[in-house]
């Protein structure tokens, strides 16, 4: 998506650590509006597909999340990260690991919220190995819920998390795809 594309090249930086750093619109201030056309680009994408709910992962997931739902109509889904107190019931966990943390922890959701009819959407600021997306799959197939596919802001093409979930036949969407940040330019898949 060009608008994206834009934005990443003209303030992105590149950190250690092949981290990107989008924090002036997209995961510490928000550019609520370019969300807004991101929603309706993945709303043009997923047209048709039945998406009925949107799930994704606190914190900088929500807000993309967020504007993604508004625009297609549907609730948003987060899971919680570590199993906080403020959850009660009957739990879907799964294992991860954070890329930005390079910590381990549980993502959980309550299983009331997904149901056997859900048809479900995942969305996440970045995807970079796949750990936080691969967490994602494992509690919608606990809940017997339909996995529709995934709608990602930034995917980085050279960690290839996103090839290896294409590959296993789930469909992945991704507004930009950076395939190279050699000696800190970056490079969009073409
Ligand atoms: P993965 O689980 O695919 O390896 O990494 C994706 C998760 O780590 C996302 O939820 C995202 O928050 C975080 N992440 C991975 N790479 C980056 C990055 O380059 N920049 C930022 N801001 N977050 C990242």
């Amino acid at each position: 998506m060009e608008l994206l594309e834009r934005r990443i090249l003209s303030e992105g930086e590149v950190l250690p650590g092949n981290v990107i750093k989008v924090g002036s619109f997209l995961n510490h201030q928000i550019d609520v509006s370019l969300l807004l056309e991101m929603g309706k680009e993945v709303n043009r994408l997923f047209a048709g597909a039945g998406v009925t709910k949107i799930l994704t992962v606190e914190a900088s997931g929500i807000a993309i999340a967020t504007a993604f739902a508004t625009v297609m109509g549907v609730p948003v889904l987060f899971a919680k990260k570590h199993g906080t107190s403020n959850l009660s019931g009957d739990m879907l966990s799964a294992k991860t690991h954070s890329y930005t943390h390079n910590t381990d922890y549980n993502m959980v959701v309550e299983r009331k919220y997904l149901s056997k009819d859900d048809r479900i959407l995942l969305v996440d600021d970045f995807l970079a190995n796949g750990q936080a997306l691969n967490s994602l799959i494992d509690i919608v197939a606990l809940s017997g819920a339909q996995l529709v596919g995934c709608a990602i802001a930034v995917e980085k093409g050279f960690q290839h998390g996103g090839d290896s979930l294409r590959g296993r036949g789930i469909r992945v969407e991704s507004l930009a795809i950076i395939d190279s940040i050699d000696g800190g330019t970056i490079k969009f898949r073409r």
